[in-house]
């Protein structure tokens, strides 16, 4: 029986993790999440959980409330996150809040030498350089929970990395594949929110329609397996059933199928090697009928070069970037901006600052506030 931790877990990814942890019967040793105290106190009740975190500080006595006198240890903001980071006892910490806020907690885990199953790919779009040193320091395991980074990480299975060639990064292309910039102009958050294939967080899904999630997903593919931006080809793919590729030296492609659903990668983060039975759908290819692939449209989504240009920058730059959009695309959702403005943000980080050197966690943080007051100017103009 294994014993996890999950930062997010009221969230898409968080609860899917929790269905996981259901079937297979996992010991909960603690939940974290950002404001949603009575789904919180829910599963920290229906699940055992010893813990609980709530990010924001004047939720506490909510939560308390809500947890009517459980004996559970309550926790809050960023020091109760980093606590249930060095919990003892814990063979997996899923780490699936949304945003870069999770940097910090991947870091403390990985001191503690706990393994970490990876949704939050801000984390490593910003502080990849850190993670990544880190944890190959500490013998600490990284397993992706992003499907196309499952996919690869499967794809890679008893086959050798310095034979990889290239992968091949799938894209659904999101709810505005085929537009034109005109056609983009004035579009609606609820427009925006309506992604083809899948069902995911808000931010993720605002992502998902500008390409920047593709974006953010080149660099996290890039810090997970050392990979040049020129090994990544991203392609379109619509039915979002083949989830990545790997292309080896001698030209052989492996890639790795499934219904797009994220209990499948959850599931393979958390049991690594073993596949067993997995609450989804099964797969039928003679349903589907077709597979499509395309070229992705840089120019109309911005977003997804912008990445490519701030990871090719380093340093610095994908924090910048990637904090530019959190930002952004937080207006966006609240109505402060047009769903243009995102990329046009994000793209004007890259000629506004130089990329710094990454030596230690405070010059992350320290670019990611740039980057936010920056947005936030160009936000409220
Ligand atoms: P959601 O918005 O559905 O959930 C986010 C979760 O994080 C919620 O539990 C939220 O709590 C919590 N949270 C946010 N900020 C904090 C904070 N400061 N402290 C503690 N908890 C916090 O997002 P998703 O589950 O969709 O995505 C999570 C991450 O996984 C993102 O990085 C996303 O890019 C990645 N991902 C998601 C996929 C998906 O299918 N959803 C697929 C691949 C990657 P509360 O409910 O209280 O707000
Ligand atoms: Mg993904």
């Amino acid at each position: 029986m294994k014993t996890i931790t999950i930062l997010g877990s009221t969230g898409s990814i968080g609860t899917q993790s929790l269905e996981i942890a259901k079937k297979h019967k996992f010991k909960v040793k603690a939940l974290a999440a950002h404001s949603n105290t009575d789904l919180l106190a829910g599963q920290v009740k229906e699940f055992g959980a010893e813990y609980a975190c709530i990010f924001c500080e004047d939720k506490v006595n909510a939560l308390k409330e809500a947890l009517n006198n459980e004996d559970v240890t309550v926790l809050s903001g960023m020091e109760g996150l980093k606590a249930i980071a060095e919990l003892d006892g814990v063979d997996i910490m899923i780490n699936s809040v949304v945003g870069m806020v999770g940097l910090e907690p991947t870091l403390t885990a990985i001191a503690h030498g706990t393994d970490i199953a990876l949704a939050n790919k801000e984390t490593l779009v910003a502080g990849g350089e850190l993670v990544i040193r880190a944890a190959s320091e500490k013998g600490v395991k990284i397993y992706p929970v992003d499907s196309e980074h499952s996919a690869i990480f499967q794809c890679l299975q008893g086959n050798k990395r310095e034979q990889v060639s290239k992968i091949l990064l799938t894209a659904s292309g999101g709810p505005f594949f085929g537009k034109t910039r005109n056609e983009l102009e004035g579009v609606t958050v609820d427009q925006a929110l309506s992604h083809p294939n899948w069902s995911m967080g808000r931010k993720i899904t605002i992502d998902s329609a500008t390409l920047m999630n593709k974006g953010l997903e080149f660099i996290e593919a890039m810090w997970l397996f050392g990979l040049r931006p020129d090994q990544i080809e991203i392609i379109v793919h619509r039915e979002s059933v083949i989830h990545s590729a790997v292309e080896y030296n001698d030209h052989s492609v492996i890639a790795q199928m499934g219904v797009p659903d994220m209990k499948i990668p959850i599931q393979y983060a958390l049991l690594y090697p073993d596949r067993v039975d997995c609450p989804t759908k099964e797969l039928s290819l003679t349903d589907y009928g077709r597979l499509t692939f395309a070229k992705p449209d840089f120019e109309t989504f911005e977003c997804l070069s912008a990445c490519i240009k701030a990871v090719t920058a380093g340093g610095t730059m994908p924090a910048m970037v990637n904090g530019a959009n959190e930002a952004a695309v937080a207006a966006f959702l609240d109505g402060k901006i047009d769903f243009l403005d995102i990329g046009r943000i994000v793209t004007s980080v890259l000629d506004e600052f130089e990329s710094k050197p990454v030596t230690c966690l405070d010059d992350v943080l320290e670019a990611d506030r740039t980057a936010r007051a920056y947005a936030e100017k160009q936000i409220n103009r």
